[in-house]
């Protein structure tokens, strides 16, 4: 169990890098989310790997959570990520239930690289932030020439990295979480873990 949660820890670590990177990026570029917006919360299709949601699962093994929440996950039927808080009947409106420890993804999506056809590094912005920041967007595509935007697949690999077997496959993010849960219930019971080393 310790060294899942030394796990943890490092993949929370590369977070804060990408938290850093990509947001700076996006306040220098000034291509932000529109408020209250979590649109793209609404497709369960967003992938992670289950390294990714080992934050998330240790967390809601703490809280005493992670039985019944997978048993959730198993009922779950619906078109979203499990934790998207809805505030609008069309699914628009809303925020993320686990801001702290949403995966790598949900860190960087918004604007940021992305690889083009010919192996470059291409512009990726959500719709909505190209409404709402037009003239923004066309200025970034300019100064992009200059100053690359930092690419989601390399903030993907730097979690990736911390564990191959964990890391190794990108699934849907519901099935991601139920699979992190899963292994971190299967190491507590084999290590005889009753939530003894919460604070460790
Ligand atoms: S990335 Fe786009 S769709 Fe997602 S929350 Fe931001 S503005 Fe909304
Ligand atoms: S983890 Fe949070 S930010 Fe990511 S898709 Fe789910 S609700 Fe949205």
């Amino acid at each position: 169990m310790q060294r899942l949660r030394e796990l943890s820890r490092l993949v929370e670590a590369v977070y804060d890098e990408l938290d850093h990177t990509f947001g700076a990026y996006q306040r220098k570029t000034g291509l932000a989310c529109r408020s209250g917006c979590g649109s793209c919360c609404n497709n369960p299709e967003i992938d992670a790997t289950p390294l990714e949601m080992l934050p998330l699962a240790l967390n809601l093994y703490d809280q005493g959570r992670a039985e019944q929440v997978l048993e959730e996950l198993e009922q779950y039927s619906g078109f979203a990520c499990f934790h998207y808080v809805r505030h609008s009947l069309d699914g628009i409106q809303g925020q993320c239930g686990v801001y702290q420890q949403r995966p790598a993804l949900c860190r960087m999506f918004g604007a940021a690289g992305v690889s083009s056809k010919t192996g470059g590094t291409r512009l990726s912005v959500c719709r909505t932030i190209k409404q709402d920041h037009n003239e923004k967007y066309q200025q970034t595509l300019i100064s992009m020439l200059s100053e690359p935007p930092p690419r989601m697949a390399t903030g993907k690999e730097r979690v990736r990295q911390l564990d191959f077997e964990l890391g190794k496959q990108d699934l849907p993010i519901n099935q991601a979480l139920k699979y992190a849960l899963e292994r971190v219930l299967f190491i507590a019971y084999y290590s005889g873990d009753e939530r003894s080393d919460r604070v460790a």
